[in-house]
C-alpha cells in the first residue's frame, strides 16, 4: 500500500498516484476523503483507503468508490445504515484497532460489539484489519511495539472468525517495514520511505530523495556594513554583504524558523545561509563568499542538501518539510 496523503508528502498526489499504478502498487490510502476524490477523478482506479473519513461524507465515499477506515461503533453503525437505505452490499471497509497509537481505532472493549454488527449485516465487506504502531522508528520502545503487535494478532483473528472472507492484514509504516520484518502479514503501509526519507541511518543511504524543492536568484546587491535585511531589521551587516533575493517564501512552504541564519540553501555547489526574516513570498540569502548571479538555481532541498538536514536544522521531521511545501510551488515531473 502505498501512501499518498497530504499532497504525497508535498509531491502531488495525482501524478505520484498515476505512476504508482504503472509500478504495480496494489493500494493507495490518503487521510481524507477529499484526497481521494481528487486521485480518483484522475481516472486511477486503484482501491484508496480513506484514514480518517469523516461521517458526513458517506455520499462521497460510495460515489468515488472510496474505502473508509471504520474507527468505531458509531460510524459503523450509521454507514451500515446509510448502505441498507441505498441499497448496497459488501461495500469495502477498513477495521483499525487501537492497539497503543490512541489516536483512532477500536479499543479493547469495543471489539465484542464491533463482531456483532458485523455479523448482523450484509452491507459492508472488511477487506482488511489494520492498526499503526507508535513508535515503530524508536527501538527502545520495542516492548511496547511487540505488545502492540501482539494485541494486533489476537484482536485480528477473533474479528476473523466472524467473517466470512479472509481480509488482509497489516500495521507497518517505513520504520516499521525495517525494525519489524517479522509482521508484515499481507500488506505494509509505505508512505515517507516511498519519497526517498528515512529516518533510520543505515536506510537513508540507501535512498534517494525523490523531490528537489528549488528556486532562482532574482535579484543580487550589495549591502554596507551596519545595514540591515527583511522585516524588522532582525539581520544586520557587519561588513560589507552580497545578498540575493528568492522568490520563494513562507506561503511556499519555506518555514519561518529557517529565516535568521538557520537554515542554508544550496546554490552553484556551496551552502549559503538565509538571513534575516523569511516573507511570505520571497527570502534573502548572502552569497558574499560563493560565486552567484542572477538566474542561478538555488535548492532548498534535494539530493545533495536533504530535506532531513533541513529539518534537523529547525527541530523538526522530515515529514513537516515535505508536506509544507504549498500547492503555489509548481511540481515538474521527470521520468
Ligand atoms: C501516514 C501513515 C502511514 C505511513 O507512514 P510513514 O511513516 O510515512 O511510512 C501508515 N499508516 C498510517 C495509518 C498513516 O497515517
Amino acid at each position: 500500500m502505498a501512501v499518498v496523503k497530504a499532497f504525497a508528502y508535498g509531491h502531488g498526489a495525482v501524478a505520484v498516484s498515476k505512476e504508482l499504478a504503472v509500478l504495480g502498487a496494489d493500494y493507495l490510502a490518503v487521510a481524507f476523503i477529499d484526497e481521494g476524490v481528487e486521485i480518483r477523478k484522475s481516472g486511477n482506479s486503484l482501491p484508496i483507503l480513506i484514514f480518517n473519513p469523516n461521517p458526513e461524507e458517506f455520499d462521497a465515499i460510495v460515489k468515488y468508490n472510496l474505502e473508509p477506515t471504520i474507527y468505531n461503533i458509531d460510524f459503523l453503525t450509521h454507514f451500515t445504515a446509510y448502505l441498507t437505505k441505498n441499497g448496497l452490499k459488501n461495500y469495502p471497509i477498513h477495521i483499525k484497532l487501537d492497539t497503543g497509537m490512541h489516536r483512532s481505532g477500536f479499543m479493547k472493549n469495543d471489539i465484542e460489539k464491533l463482531k456483532k454488527t458485523l455479523i448482523n449485516t450484509d452491507t459492508v465487506l472488511v477487506k482488511s484489519i489494520f492498526s499503526h504502531l507508535a513508535a515503530s522508528e524508536d527501538l527502545s520502545e520495542k516492548q511496547f511495539t511487540l505488545a502492540q503487535l501482539k494485541q494486533f494478532k489476537q484482536q485480528a483473528k477473533s474479528i476473523n472468525n466472524v467473517l466470512v472472507n479472509k481480509p488482509l492484514l497489516h500495521v507497518l509504516n517505513s520504520a516499521g517495514i525495517i525494525n519489524y520484518p517479522e509482521a508484515q502479514f499481507d500488506m505494509v503501509r509505505l508512505g515517507i520511505s516511498l519519497y526517498g526519507s528515512s529516518s533510520l541511518e543505515i536506510v537513508q543511504k540507501e535512498l534517494h530523495a525523490v523531490g528537489t524543492l528549488k528556486a532562482i536568484i532574482t535579484q543580487i546587491r550589495t549591502i554596507k556594513k551596519g545595514e540591515t535585511v527583511s522585516y524588522n531589521r532582525k539581520f544586520k551587516a557587519q561588513k560589507k554583504t552580497i545578498i540575493a533575493t528568492i522568490p520563494i517564501g513562507y506561503a511556499d512552504g519555506i518555514n519561518r524558523h529557517l529565516g535568521n541564519s538557520n537554515g542554508l540553501v544550496l546554490i552553484n555547489g556551496s551552502l549559503a545561509s538565509i538571513i534575516g526574516t523569511v516573507c511570505m513570498d520571497s527570502l534573502m540569502i548572502d552569497v558574499t563568499e560563493i560565486q552567484a548571479a542572477i538566474g542561478d538555481e538555488v535548492v532548498f532541498f534535494g539530493k545533495n542538501h536533504t530535506a532531513q538536514e533541513v529539518a534537523k536544522s529547525i527541530g523538526t521531521i522530515t515529514y513537516e518539510i515535505l508536506a509544507n511545501v504549498s500547492k503555489r510551488v509548481k511540481r515538474i515531473y521527470i521520468k
